[in-house]
């Protein structure tokens, strides 16, 4: 219930308001790098030294204008080869609506089309994020058509979807590389499962369908049992710690246990974001974890 009261809260522009004006100093920097790409390429160069690989985000999403989404593909461009001229370890990740779903679906597809050129051509990769169920066949659609020119795309599957393991199925024959997440938005019973348990058992299907197939699989969550269960399941099938999967954390959560995998020998990737349309993300954080919410909120009182 506090989870779906913040998730509507997030649509109020009183709330949008407050939050966006004081939100950067009271604590969504412990999740976000910053609002400028240079605020993210140290967050990104200093979790590097720590061991951890970095996917980029700029975080935007739903843009209005051809413009906005032709630029918010430059700036993706851009950043990659910022990565390669710095040697920085770090993918870009990014939601279709950010570079023109909403507008107009070929426009999406061409401007992703064009980082995932630069991502070829630079060695390095990229991934189509899932956003709200409305767009998975949008998504499914461009990624197939994405990965049937390039190698290095990848994309989203969240296991809160029933159509999740239909949607891996289809997939497969395309050695996909899959970041297995949750789901992040509010979604009816129609379409979702309900119950945490549902979700969690269905996760649990998914990554070992993934991990048994060709391809690449990014398991995505901070949920310590899951992450136990798939350790003991890629030993049990004998996979090697490194070229087959990977584990994947958000920047600000679950930093123990990742840090615990990097010493164990497993490739472990941050997903780091930053921009000023930072509002939507932090409110999908809070609303993960309603303790959060207290932590943000003490923010408000002990600001300078
Ligand atoms: C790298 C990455 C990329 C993602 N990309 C997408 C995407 O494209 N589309 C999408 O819908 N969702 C995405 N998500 C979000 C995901 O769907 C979940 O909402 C989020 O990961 C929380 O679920 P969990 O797997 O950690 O499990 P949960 O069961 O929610 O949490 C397990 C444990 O992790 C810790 N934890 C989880 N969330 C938080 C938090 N916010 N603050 C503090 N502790 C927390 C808690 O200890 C909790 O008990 C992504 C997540 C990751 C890690």
């Amino acid at each position: 219930m506090i989870r779906a009261a913040i998730l509507m809260a997030a649509d109020s522009a009183l709330v949008q308001r407050a939050v966006r004006r004081y939100g950067m100093q009271m604590g969504a920097k412990r999740f976000v790098a910053g609002e400028t790409a240079s605020d993210f390429l140290d967050a990104a160069s200093a979790v590097n030294t720590r061991g951890f690989a970095v996917a980029c985000g700029i975080l935007g999403e739903g843009v209005r204008s051809r413009e906005e989404a032709t630029e918010a593909a430059e700036e993706y461009c851009a950043l990659l080869r910022t990565f390669a001229e710095r040697g920085i370890d770090a993918n870009v990740a990014f939601k279709l609506t950010h570079v023109g779903l909403d507008i107009d679906p070929e426009l999406a597809y061409e401007n992703a089309a064009r980082i995932a050129q630069t991502a070829q051509d630079t060695g390095n990769t990229m991934r189509l994020d899932m956003e709200q169920s409305r767009y998975v066949d949008a998504t499914l659609q461009i990624h197939r058509r994405l990965r049937e020119r390039f190698g290095c795309v990848g994309f989203v599957l969240q296991s809160y979807l029933h159509r999740s393991m239909d949607d891996l199925q289809n997939a497969l024959p395309l050695q996909p590389n899959v970041r297995l997440v949750k789901g992040a938005y509010l979604e009816p019973p129609t379409v979702a499962f309900p119950s945490k348990a549902d979700v969690d058992a269905n996760y649990i299907r998914l990554a070992e369908t993934a991990l048994t197939h060709p391809g690449y699989t990014a398991i995505a969550t901070h949920d310590p049992k899951i992450i136990a269960h798939l350790r003991d399941f890629i030993d049990r099938a004998g996979l090697p710690k490194r070229g087959r999967f990977e584990f994947q954390m958000l920047y600000g959560i679950g930093s123990p246990l990742a840090q615990q995998l990097v010493e164990s020998g497993y490739r472990v990737r941050l997903a780091i974001p930053f921009g000023n349309y930072w509002f939507p993300y932090l409110m999908r954080r809070l609303a993960e974890r309603p303790a959060n919410l207290a932590f943000f909120l003490k923010g408000a009182f002990t600001r300078g």
